[in-house]
């Protein structure tokens, strides 16, 4: 099978790398912008030949793999859908869905078919350097399909998330859109807000950032991650992200409100109720 990946990051990069450790029978075309991302995919294992000519890259492709920032994603489409052999199935890993899926549809020609997908993996450094095969092991990969996807598609695309590692759970482009607005887009504003509240501050700024520990770095991780990558999310997904942040909002006026009526019984329940749903994620 020939499987294409067009853009070459963390996650384009970590497909490769594990489709490679998987299968020999997978021939890995990878296609970035710069001939000089090609050399150092093949020097990491993560493709077998590379391009940098989108459209011939594609070509001889039964899967394609879109990576590239959620920007790009619909434009790259739009480029490569003419040059799709019949029976191709293109996928991507964009961090929303909704609008993708709805334009990915109307773009692809008869005889092609596309499957909007989202690993639920990463980590705050990006780019080819930081890919890693076993990034998508255990980890839950959504597909959202719609009443027009292809079953086969489906199929195809579900086998190729299990080879990465990934558990697949299928989900509509609407729904996964108000999830990861929630679990993943929120959570960044919140993580910027909360770094940003201590680099605003004037008096006491240096003091803190000598004191912080682990407790400040895992809940601010997220917002070392690339700043471009946040923007796409919030641009992509600002209906559930405003929602989400307004959820959010109520809640953090709970907790203020408990602290200042200065009652344990108040505090007790806005944490205890935290830890207990939180220790039911992570057990
Ligand atoms: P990344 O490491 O920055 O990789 C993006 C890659 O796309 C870069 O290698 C970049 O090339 C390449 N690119 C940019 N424009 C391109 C173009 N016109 N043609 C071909 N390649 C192009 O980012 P990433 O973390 O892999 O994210 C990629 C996608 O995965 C995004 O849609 C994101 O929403 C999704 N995603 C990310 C995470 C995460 O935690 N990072 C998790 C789940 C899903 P250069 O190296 O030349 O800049």
């Amino acid at each position: 099978m020939k499987i294409a990946i067009v853009g070459l990051g963390l996650i384009g990069g970590s497909i490769g790398n594990k489709l490679k450790d998987q299968n020999s029978k997978f021939k890995i075309i990878g296609i970035p912008r710069r001939k000089k991302t090609i050399d150092l995919a093949i020097k990491l294992g993560a493709i077998d030949e590379g391009t940098a000519d989108l459209t011939a890259g594609v070509k001889e492709a039964e899967v394609v793999f879109i990576c590239t920032p959620i920007s790009l994603i619909i434009p790259t489409i739009n480029r490569i859908a003419p040059y799709l052999k019949q029976g191709a199935i293109v996928t991507d890993v964009g961090s929303s869905k909704e609008q993708i899926v709805e334009q990915a549809e109307k773009i692809m020609a008869k005889g092609t078919f596309f499957v909007g997908g989202h690993p639920m993996a990463g980590k705050e450094k990006v780019k080819l350097e930081a890919a890693e095969a076993d990034l998508f092991q255990g980890r839950t990969w959504i597909l959202t399909p719609t009443r027009k996807t292809n079953p086969r598609a489906i199929q195809v695309i579900s086998r190729l998330v299990v080879l990465l590692g990934g558990k697949v759970m299928q989900m509509d482009p609407k729904t996964h859109d108000l999830v990861v607005a929630v679990i993943s887009h929120m959570p960044l504003a919140v993580a910027a807000a909360l770094v940003n509240t201590i680099a605003d501050e004037k008096k006491n700024r240096e003091k803190m950032k000598k004191c912080a520990a682990s407790g400040f770095r895992d809940t601010t991780r997220i917002a070392s991650g690339d700043p471009e990558l946040g923007i796409d999310m919030f641009v992509t997904n600002q209906k559930a992200v405003l929602k989400a942040l307004g959820s959010f909002k109520k809640s953090l006026s709970r907790l203020e409100k408990a602290i200042k009526s200065g009652k344990n019984s108040a505090m007790a329940k806005e944490l205890a109720k935290a830890k207990k749903f939180r220790d039911s994620i992570y057990r």
